[in-house]
């Protein structure tokens, strides 16, 4: 069987938590979220979450062998087995190797990278409230909630994330320029790449990425 493995690049608040939501609806895919995974150990008191909460706290990459295993567990799950969509990973040349290695030549990996310059980031994230049940993202002026500090979707309330202040901010667009903007080129070598612009509203960019995933699915 065929399994569409979709994995969206971008900088931290780009877009890709709230595209990955919808795109996942759209394709029937399990939408796998490494970030959200962490967030899950943390709030579960796990050992995995006690290990990776100072990274993600001063906005560091959690190390390579500790998201790999953790997602290598996800994604071997009965509901990842027709393919799924990854949001968040993978952030290191390191880790992209590590999935290549578990993929097979039945999967179709398809890459798209969500375009947003560094000017527009920190206000996109310091403004940016996440469901704490469904994962869905709004913008306190972008893209507000229609009942302030409620979920649309699925009526879950809704908070600033912890790492999401405009110190730790800078620090993860350190991180991703040093450490996840090379893993584009990787795939562009390997696999091939499409750009989106995400400065556009949201529902352009998901329109954009749907052709994208549409495209070079068919
Ligand atoms: P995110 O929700 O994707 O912005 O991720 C939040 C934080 O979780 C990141 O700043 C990292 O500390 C950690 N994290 C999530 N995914 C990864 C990954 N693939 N590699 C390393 N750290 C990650």
């Amino acid at each position: 069987m065929v399994r569409q493995v979709l994995i969206l690049l971008g900088a931290p608040g780009a877009g890709k938590g709230t595209q990955a939501v919808r795109l996942a609806d759209a394709l029937s895919l399990p939408h796998v979220s490494t970030g959200d995974l962490f967030r899950e150990n943390l709030s579960q008191g796990t050992a995995l979450g006690e290990k990776a909460k100072g990274y993600m706290d001063s906005g560091a990459l959690v190390p390579d062998e500790l998201v790999v295993d953790m997602l290598f567990d996800r994604v071997g799950r009965d509901d990842c087995g027709g393919g799924y969509l990854l949001d968040g990973f993978p952030r290191t040349v390191a880790q992209a190797e590590a999935l290549g290695s578990r993929l097979g030549a039945d999967d179709r990996v398809r890459v798209i990278d969500i375009e947003v310059p560094d000017s527009a980031i920190v206000e996109r994230i310091t403004g940016r409230l996440s469901c704490g049940s469904c994962g869905a993202v709004y913008h306190r002026t972008f893209n507000p909630p229609a009942a302030e500090g409620s979920c649309d979707r699925c009526g879950g309330a809704l908070s600033q994330r912890a790492d999401d202040s405009a110190e730790v901010v800078e620090k993860r667009l350190a991180a991703y320029h040093e450490q996840t903007a090379p893993v584009a080129g990787w795939y562009r070598e390997r696999v091939g790449i499409q750009t989106v612009d995400g400065t556009q509203s949201p529902d352009e960019v998901f329109s954009a990425c749907r052709a994208c995933a549409e495209e070079v699915a068919s």
